[in-house]
């Protein structure tokens, strides 16, 4: 297999922010970039040199973004099949689509990770209301229910029995219609001490490299700050580390890979979900690490030489929701005044509660100290 250097062009599937930010580094080594995304003014738009309009199964759009490419990567797991197979007809998909199919359903990949030795939390398979109903009671009464297909940032999913009495008939009733009738995995709802996620990059060639650990807080199950490292003792960390690097060697991953853990209040290490792709807790790969997880999976999809993935400083990311823009423009300069605080601004035009319009990260001499500044800047705004 041979490098594709510098000059070449690289198509991504999906121009989001994580297209955005990916495009961006691989401007800077020199590539030139194509993506396809249902949005013409998609946050991607305004830093790559051609931008095809076409919804995730829209095939032929795919393929038209492939033809002019290289080599194909992407920042959603939910392109169709039939969109990744069109495209592989001009250019190599990097994922490619076996990894893909197994990770954009969340019941295949469940059963891969358990397949393959992989720790994973209880769960039930739900195709019916009858079988919802079951499992409420089979995982003990509280749960999370998601959708097989199609959720991010705790969207298609629904969580069970956590108000004063556990999980009910009406519950599972309620769930399977909110869910769309659809196939879903339930799962019991742990008790975290800690979450943390591992980004892993493997090159067509073989080579290897997975980034320290990150930490990561969520609230109402969207990623609200992140940090790395993280912290955890090192028996953990090399354990994390293990398991993210068999995961990327089993699937013959080709790119970048974030696997998502559970830290328990029991100390189990459990693999929540995988993404295929650059991950919202590995932003501050910008600010922490030799090489940012944005130029890692350029170099990953072209077969070059993995960067370095050591880290340089701690640092820390908070996201800015659409909800700090409904009332005023947040005050952007306040924030700034903060030491080692950096805005990343993905130009969305249209705010809205929930969607994610762009970070700020921080540096320190701590991961601590990361955080606080990050989080006191946020407060500012
Ligand atoms: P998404 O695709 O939206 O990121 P996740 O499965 O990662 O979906 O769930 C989002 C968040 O919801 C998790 O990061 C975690 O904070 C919480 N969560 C999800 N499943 C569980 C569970 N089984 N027990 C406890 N918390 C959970
Ligand atoms: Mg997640």
């Amino acid at each position: 297999m041979s490098a594709i250097l510098p000059g070449a062009t690289i198509g991504i599937l999906g121009g989001g922010q994580l297209g955005r930010m990916t495009a961006m580094a691989a401007r800077s080594l020199g590539y030139r970039i194509q993506v396809m995304d249902p949005d013409p003014s998609c946050p991607a738009r305004f830093v790559v040199d051609a931008c095809f309009e076409g919804s995730w199964d829209d095939a032929r759009a795919a393929a038209d973004l492939a033809r002019g490419c290289d080599v194909i990567t992407l920042e959603i797991e939910q392109i169709a099949v039939a969109s990744l197979q069109a495209a592989a007809k001009y250019a190599p998909v990097r994922p490619g689509v076996a990894t893909m199919e197994i990770i954009q359903d969340r019941i295949l990949q469940k059963n891969w990770l358990v397949d393959h030795g992989f720790p994973v939390g209880e769960f039930r398979t739900i195709h019916s209301e009858a079988d919802l109903e079951a499992a409420i009671v089979a995982l003990g009464g509280r749960c999370f229910v998601k959708s097989a297909r199609g959720g991010y940032d705790g969207r298609s999913q629904v969580k069970i029995g956590f108000g004063e009495d556990g999980g009910s008939a009406d519950d599972a009733h309620e769930a399977w219609h909110l869910l769309g009738q659809r196939p879903a995995i339930a799962e019991k709802a742990l008790d975290l001490e800690k979450e943390i996620s591992v980004m892993v990059a493997r090159a067509p060639n073989g080579e290897l490299k997975s980034y320290p650990s990150a930490a990561n807080h969520h609230e109402n199950q969207i990623l609200a700050w992140s940090v790395i490292p993280s912290s955890i003792p090192a028996t953990l960390e090399e354990k994390a580390q293990e398991i993210a690097r068999r995961i990327a060697e089993e699937m013959n991953l080709e790119g970048v890979l974030a696997v998502e853990m559970f830290l328990t209040k029991g100390g189990q290490l459990l693999v929540n979900e995988l993404a295929p792709r650059p991950h919202n807790s590995y932003h501050a790969s910008e600010r922490a690490c030799v090489t940012s997880q944005f130029e890692q999976i350029v170099r990953a999809v072209c077969d070059l030489p993995l960067g370095d993935v050591s880290i340089v400083t701690p640092a820390a990311i908070a996201n800015l929701l659409g909800d700090l823009w409904l009332e005023n423009e947040p005050r952007f300069d306040r924030a700034l005044a903060v030491p080692g605080v950096g805005l990343h601004l993905y130009e969305k035009h249209l705010p809205r509660a929930g969607r994610k319009m762009g970070h700020l990260s921080a540096i320190g001499k701590t991961p601590e100290e990361a955080v606080s500044r990050v989080l006191e800047a946020k407060d500012l705004l």
